[in-house]
């Protein structure tokens, strides 16, 4: 008999009782706007804002409905506009280059290299077409941060840092999201810590904070926040920045709280489950894992493998084989892009760009989900079948 997994690769935890009972009691006051306080109370969102800035050690943090939507407030408090051109990396989730879009800015992608991570090179030769970074730490993957900072300094480059897959990850001790002038993160429900939508901005500088709270809707009320600079750099820039409302709530926020204090132990959970399901297939034919470097302290909250080998009809049958066994994954070389499997070529706003290195490597990638649902058994059995598979598929190029 063949072996079968029947987890599903979209169910996570519950969210805890604490949360459970912290949102009842935002229900129960009916004070559900972040700027709906009784005299005294922070409220739920200002408190969270705090913890998640005192969590990372940032001066500031704004809490949005969405991470696509902090990536557009940091754009926005950065100043960048229509005729912008904004640098980012090719590898990445739709919401990235859709935020540039969102400004009226444009995306000029950057190369990725074979461990998923943005190509220095190619950023190297790409730094001067603009002034505006927003590197996307996609599926967890940091480059070397030491190195990207050096080159965003000699380059007179901001930088934005997508952090949608690395909330909890470090590079040399210093949490993802503090490297850049501005740190954007995501609590949907796919991601770190779950609000259904959600999203976080963190920065240490005064003026792009003032400017994102303003963005973000806070009408003349942004004395409420706690976690935000003064009164008098509110001043400098309160009649200049539109509201393009996207608050976050009480009620999510409230939802979120508990959670924070559980993203240490999740990050250990996670690291345990990739580095057995690596073990699993380390070795194995025709898949190339990909490198972590020694530096990054990762949040594997998902796994990602290559069939660099494999022709496109020998990776569909690999990913169909395993899928009939249970194992549900992604293929970014598809040619049309499912879920969430979009790359640069299909966001056809943006001017087209031709980056055939990077087209090689995500043409064999593949990835997966690691929810906190599965147990590390779990993840064996994953291995094994993905291991099965793929040696089933690389037979099938000796019998050709
Ligand atoms: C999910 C995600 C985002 C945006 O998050 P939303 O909260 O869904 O808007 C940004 N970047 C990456 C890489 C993501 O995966």
């Amino acid at each position: 008999m063949q072996e079968t997994f029947s987890g599903s690769f979209t169910q996570q935890e519950p969210i805890p009782e604490a949360a459970i009972a912290a949102a009842e009691a935002v229900l129960r006051s009916g004070r559900l706007h972040r700027y709906n306080l009784t005299p005294g109370d922070p409220g739920e969102t200002g408190l969270l804002e705090q913890e998640f800035a005192d969590l990372v050690g940032a001066r500031y943090c704004l809490a949005v409905a969405s991470g696509g939507y902090a990536l557009q407030a940091g754009l926005r408090a950065m100043g960048v506009g229509p005729g912008d051109r904004v640098l980012t990396n090719a590898f990445t989730l739709a919401p990235v280059p859709g935020a540039i879009a969102a400004v009226g800015a444009t995306p000029v992608y950057v190369g990725s290299d074979e461990e998923l991570r943005i190509d220095l090179d190619d950023l190297v030769a790409k730094a001067p077409l603009a002034s505006v970074l927003m590197l996307s730490h996609m599926r967890g993957h940091l480059c070397d941060m030491d190195r990207l900072m050096e080159i965003a300094q000699e380059h007179g480059l901001r930088v934005i840092e997508d952090c949608a897959h690395t909330m909890g990850a470090s590079w040399s001790g210093t949490p993802s999201g503090r490297f850049g002038a501005v740190g954007c993160y995501s609590t949907q429900t796919y991601k770190h810590i779950n609000s259904g939508e959600g999203g976080f901005l963190v920065t240490d500088d005064a003026d792009l904070a003032a400017r994102a709270i303003l963005v973000s809707g806070s009408y003349m009320l942004y004395g409420r926040h706690v976690a935000a600079p003064d009164e008098e750099v509110f001043a400098r820039h309160k009649m200049t920045m539109p509201n393009i409302s996207a608050r976050m709530d009480h009620l999510r926020a409230a939802i979120l709280r508990p959670q924070l204090a559980l993203l240490a132990r999740n990050v250990r959970e996670w690291n345990a489950r990739y580095r057995a399901l690596e073990a699993v297939l380390t070795g194995s034919n025709g898949i190339r894992l990909i490198q972590r470097p020694a530096k990054e302290g990762m949040a594997a909250s998902s796994f990602q493998f290559r069939l660099p080998d494999f022709r496109a009809d020998q990776i569909a049958g690999f990913v169909a084989g395993c899928a009939a066994r249970g194992v549900e994954l992604k293929w970014f070389g598809a040619k049309d892009p499912v879920a969430f499997t979009a790359t640069y070529r299909h966001w056809q706003y943006a001017p087209e760009q031709a980056l055939p290195e990077t087209d090689r490597i995500l043409s064999s990638l593949i990835d997966m989900r690691l929810p906190l649902t599965f147990s590390i058994a779990d993840v064996e059995t994953i291995g094994r079948i993905i291991r099965d598979e793929a040696g089933r598929a690389a037979t099938s190029v000796a019998a050709e």
